[in-house]
């Protein structure tokens, strides 16, 4: 039996695990794949007091870091249900099943793709996902936001501030943003807004995007525009399929947690991207897991037997 069983390796399971396991207690980390998102990024800047890093650099020092500790890492191991209790059970899709007394839940989320050809080819190399990461990355250049929602809406303004221009492509006859974005985004003189936009292909040059391709649903006609960069903004999937009907979740189906990181269910604590916390970043991945597993520990001096 664990005393804190943590879902998931990406920064906030890293942070939960080692502040865990600084407690002295029995620790797990169940991951499906150790390092999260992490590994599938390239250059992070803003990972603060380190300049510069990448990805799987970073990933392979959060794996250092908890297995330095007295931690049970259960890498390559995926968590098919959690059935709450006093000792709560984590059951995995290998068949196994492990018991308990608190867990934190840190499964992270992934970025609705377009599916279009030319977008995992270019990922990372024109393509991304991030404004906030990636954003500087374009400054002076010329980019395309997909999506007309909030999220697609805000990435266009930011990102207005800092690139050449940006044509923001929506699907739709009109934005779905909120009244107020969209005021702030017409009155800006770099952005073009093309509603009715199917993105169909990602174009690039071998090594990076060149432009893209899409099909003006009212028309049919298809259109080439040449930019540098991409970044899609059609949603960000929360990895709680396998929570559903058994925890409280948003509309997004983001784990809602409160201050402390406690979800709907005793002593199950949930951190990062897979829950309601705003702005999916590493740093604030990392400081909700360690706010999670206090939170867990708390909770396990108060009711668990010495
Ligand atoms: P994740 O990193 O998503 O980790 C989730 C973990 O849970 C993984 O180990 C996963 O395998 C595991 N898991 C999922 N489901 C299950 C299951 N059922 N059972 C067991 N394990 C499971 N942020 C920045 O701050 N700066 C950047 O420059 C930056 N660039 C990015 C670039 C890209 C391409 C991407 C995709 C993201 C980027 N981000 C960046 C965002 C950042 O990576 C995330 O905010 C952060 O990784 C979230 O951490 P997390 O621990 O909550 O979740």
């Amino acid at each position: 039996v664990f005393d804190m069983l943590v879902v998931g390796g990406g920064p906030a399971g890293a942070s939960a695990a080692i502040y865990s396991a600084r407690k002295g207690i029995r620790t797990g980390v169940v991951a499906e794949r150790f390092g999260g998102q992490v590994l599938d990024t390239m250059g992070i800047e803003n990972f603060i007091s380190v300049k510069e890093t990448e990805g799987p650099k970073l990933a392979a020092a959060l794996e250092q870091h908890v297995k330095s500790y007295d931690v049970d890492v259960m890498n390559l191991q995926r968590a098919a249900r959690l059935i709450p209790g006093d000792l709560i059970e984590v059951q995995l899709e290998s068949g196994a099943s492990l018991k308990a007394k608190t867990v934190v839940i840190a499964t992270g989320a992934r970025w609705r793709e377009m599916n279009v050809p030319g977008e995992k080819e270019y990922r990372n190399k024109g393509v991304a996902y991030c404004p906030h990461c990636d954003g500087p990355l374009f400054k002076g250049k010329r980019v395309a936001v997909i999506g007309g929602g909030n999220s697609g809406v805000e990435a266009a303004i930011d990102l207005a501030g800092i690139v050449a221009h940006v044509t923001l492509l929506e699907f739709d006859t009109k934005l779905r943003a909120d009244a107020v974005l969209q005021r702030k985004l017409f009155s800006l003189p770099n952005v073009k807004v093309i509603t009715q936009a199917q993105t169909t292909e990602v174009k690039g040059d071998g090594n990076k995007v060149n432009g893209l391709r899409y099909t003006d649903r009212a028309s049919g006609e298809s259109h080439d525009v040449e930019l540098e960069g991409i970044f899609v903004q059609i949603g960000l999937l929360p990895n709680t399929d396998w929570l559903k009907g058994t925890i409280a979740l948003s509309r997004h189906g983001e784990i809602e947690v409160d201050a402390r990181g406690q979800t709907s269910v005793p002593g199950v604590f949930a951190a990062g991207d897979v829950t309601t916390v705003p702005y999916k970043q590493i740093v604030i991945a990392l400081g909700e897991g360690s706010k999670a597993a206090l939170g867990a520990f708390d909770h396990l001096i108060r009711t668990s037997a010495p």
